[in-house]
């Protein structure tokens, strides 16, 4: 980016601004009140929080067909979302650490690992367009960042 573009370029303000903060609920079933989307886990990484609000949303329906007990069902929909939430809190870092983090560290980080993805997509997580089905584990993570 050259620099000059923004000589004489004057900040418009005040601009609005919303608490981005990662945030998890643990167990979000207490007392008949189910918690889904981003009232149960917010993870502003990736574009990820409508596929999460429906797959909650989903998974609570799911255990609600599953029994007539409804508080069993919560305190299944709860565990289910722990499991998942879990998942997605574990392997976006990753993410982060590998393409946004800044210094010396990290570039020969990504001149390690970026050149190994590009031949062999496998190499990442694909946590992104899969979701948290996929396996997270050291081994994984590892191999994502050319650890292996
Ligand atoms: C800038 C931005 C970009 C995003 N981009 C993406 C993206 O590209 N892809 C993606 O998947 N996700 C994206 N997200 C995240 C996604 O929008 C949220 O994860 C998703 O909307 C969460 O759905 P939700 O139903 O849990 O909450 P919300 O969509 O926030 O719905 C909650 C609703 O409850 C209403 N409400 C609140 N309090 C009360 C009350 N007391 N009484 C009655 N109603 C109430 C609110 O008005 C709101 O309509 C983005 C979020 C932001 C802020």
């Amino acid at each position: 980016m050259n620099s000059e573009f923004y000589e004489g370029a004057r900040p418009a303000g005040p601009l609005a601004t919303f608490d981005g903060a990662k945030t998890r609920v643990q167990h979000p079933y207490h007392d008949g009140i189910a918690l889904v989307g981003d009232a149960a886990a917010n993870d502003p990484y990736g574009g990820q929080g409508l596929g999460m609000t429906w797959r909650d949303v989903r998974g609570l329906r799911d255990q609600w067909l599953a029994t007539e007990n409804w508080e069993d069902a919560g305190h299944a929909y709860a565990a289910e979302h722990d499991r998942h939430a879990r998942a997605t809190h574990l392997g976006n870092p990753w993410y982060t650490r590998l393409y946004l983090e800044t210094g010396p560290d990290a570039d020969a980080r990504r001149q390690r690992a970026l050149p190994l993805v590009a031949q062999n997509p496998t190499r990442q997580p694909d946590t992104i367009f899969s979701g948290p089905d996929v396996p997270l584990d050291e081994e994984v993570r590892r191999r994502f960042f050319a650890e292996d």
